[in-house]
């Protein structure tokens, strides 16, 4: 069994004047090679935080990131910035990341002429062969992004992204702007070049519904904690925190496509001045006392499997 890809262990705070965000809290995380990993929370839950920190496009106030064993200041720069590209983000807005006035075949054929992974004269085959990986053909090269569909467009991120030879794409919101049709060949597309090129997928979303299809592992956040991970299959048929639960009962019924009612009570708390102890305890139907004093320890209470909740404290396993 091959060790972690990247691994996170660590804390990660900003400030919007005059206050201080705590995005990221004591999490810890490992993406693994080859797999899909979906990370869970509402909007403003540190998310999009822990996919840039994953990505070394923001580092950890404390704690580490490490990649393949060693922390980012292990390395020199050459090294560092190897392992930069090995992890590409996948935006969900691809117009906006997509210069409006260069061509595709210098939107994908950039960063690895920049970064001197192909020759000049090998740019536009690599380009074409990126181009067919994500379902486009060579038609495409010398379109605009204005000439292209939303679907497209983001099929020319994900080929931009392919094109330095990443181990893990960090997929943030990456079909929620798309039409539900477009999605779906959107994720197949996600879920082929997994299977495929044996890349891991670091897939965030809003969404559960959308991420449990897709997803090996799931990684539920709340107020910049993780509070629960497991197989997608434990957590969709079993889910043991209280907010996992309640994110679960909420998803939309796959069989008849209606949104329940919403089980989850309350507003989310401002992530500037999050609740003690739990964070999830002014919301949680299951809070008794202790919730509102104490943070929950994160326990393994089965093989594969944590929860940072106080209902299960005695369930410890030995990991
Ligand atoms: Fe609910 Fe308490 Fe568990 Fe937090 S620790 S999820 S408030 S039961
Ligand atoms: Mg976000």
């Amino acid at each position: 069994q091959p060790g972690p890809l990247t691994r996170l262990a660590g804390r990660l705070n900003f400030t919007v004047e005059p206050k201080l965000v705590q995005a990221l809290n004591g999490v810890s995380i490992d993406v693994r090679p080859g797999e899909v990993l979906g990370i869970v929370g509402e909007s403003g839950c540190g998310k999009s935080t822990l996919g840039r920190v994953l990505a070394g496009l923001e580092s950890p106030d404390e704690g580490s990131l490490t990649y393949e064993g060693r922390t980012l200041a292990e390395l020199d720069r050459r090294e560092r910035k190897t392992v930069q590209l090995a992890s590409q983000v996948i935006f969900q807005d691809p117009w906006a990341s997509l210069n409006p006035r260069w061509r595709i075949r210098q939107i994908i054929g950039e960063a690895p002429l920049v970064h001197g992974l192909v020759e000049r004269r090998d740019l536009a085959r690599h380009v074409t062969a990126m181009l067919t990986q994500v379902g486009l053909t060579e038609d495409y090269l010398d379109r605009f992004p204005h000439e292209l569909s939303g679907g497209q467009r983001q099929r020319v991120g994900i080929a931009r992204a392919l094109a330095v030879s990443p181990r893990t794409l960090i997929c943030d919101e990456s079909v929620s702007a798309l039409d539900v049709s477009i999605q779906a060949q959107i994720l197949r597309l996600f879920r082929r070049l997994r299977n495929d090129l044996g890349i891991s997928l670091v897939f965030i979303s809003h969404d559960l519904s959308v991420v449990h299809n897709l997803s090996d592992r799931i990684a539920v956040m709340y107020l910049g904690r993780i509070v629960e991970i497991g197989t997608a299959q434990q957590i969709y048929e079993a889910p043991s925190h209280p907010y996992t639960q309640a994110l679960i009962a909420d998803a939309p019924r796959l069989s008849t496509q209606r949104r329940s009612f919403s089980v989850i009570r309350g507003e989310l708390p401002s992530p500037y001045a999050p609740p003690s102890g739990c964070a999830f305890h002014t919301r949680c139907p299951k809070a008794f006392e202790r919730c509102r004093l104490d943070v929950p320890a994160t326990i393994a209470t089965e093989p594969g499997r944590t929860v940072a909740c106080h209902l299960y404290e005695e369930a410890t396993i030995p990991a």
